[in-house]
């Protein structure tokens, strides 16, 4: 368990259906974690808030906000939008700088975040990118720089809706057991998307059973997966 944790998805939600188990973990095992979201995906997330006539991108925004802070606040960590704009998320030097300088304050174990590659999705690519530089910017080359650095976090990213349309392969799972039912009540407050509640908690179900294959460990009943882009380093195997 990373004792802190750093979670950046392109839209306000994305974090709680991937990571949301992860982030429970963290912070029950005492340590600490903090979602970044680029945007609320008001345009394109938010599906069930656009039924409503009149509807108005400011009060999705607002709605959107609420949801996210109250589910990360669920997951015992604390919620940040840049507020970037979404469909498209267009990220610039200053978006880039804004999640470097998120990095270097935080100083994060572990960073998670989108695939490099989601064809049903224009912003989760776009996320990757960016935060792939930005842990760069922060972390530096391992030498003396001329702005502050942090030491590497490590790079997981989390899963996306259609794993194998985004060359996700599984290389690590986080056994969510102890935390799941934090995992639902905090996907329960995201109305926006209601519709996902059912999809994720059996992809965790599922997800439970790969790892207790893996493992052997017969206590797992749920889990997260995750990819490693960063080597792990370690003192023997
Ligand atoms: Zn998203």
């Amino acid at each position: 368990v990373s004792r802190r944790l750093l979670v950046v998805g392109a839209h306000s939600a994305d974090f709680v259906w991937r990571a949301g188990g992860a982030v429970a973990m963290t912070t029950q095992g005492g340590g600490l974690a903090r979602v970044l979201a680029l945007s609320y995906g008001e345009r394109g997330e938010s599906g069930e808030l656009w039924k409503e006539p009149g509807q108005t991108v400011e009060r999705v925004k607002e709605v959107r906000h609420g949801e996210a802070e109250r589910a990360a606040a669920v997951l015992g960590a604390e919620f940040e939008c840049l507020d970037l704009g979404d469909y498209p998320l267009e990220i610039g030097r200053d978006g880039l700088v804004s999640i470097a300088d998120r990095i270097r304050e935080l100083a994060p174990d572990v960073i998670v975040t989108h695939t490099d590659r989601d064809p049903f999705n224009p912003d989760h690519a776009a996320a990757f990118h960016a935060v792939e530089r930005a842990r760069a910017l922060a972390a530096g080359a391992g030498v003396p720089s001329a702005f502050d650095t942090v030491l590497p976090p490590e790079l997981f990213l989390f899963e996306p809706h259609q794993p194998e349309l985004c060359n996700f392969v599984p290389t690590t799972f986080v056994d969510i057991t102890p935390v799941f039912e934090q995992k639902q009540a905090a996907m329960a407050e995201m109305q926006a998307q209601a519709y996902l509640h059912t999809y994720y908690a059996q992809r965790a179900e599922q997800r439970g059973n790969h790892a207790r294959r893996s493992s052997g460990d017969a206590t797992i009943r749920y889990a997260e997966a995750f990819q490693r882009v960063t080597p792990q380093v370690v003192h023997g195997l």
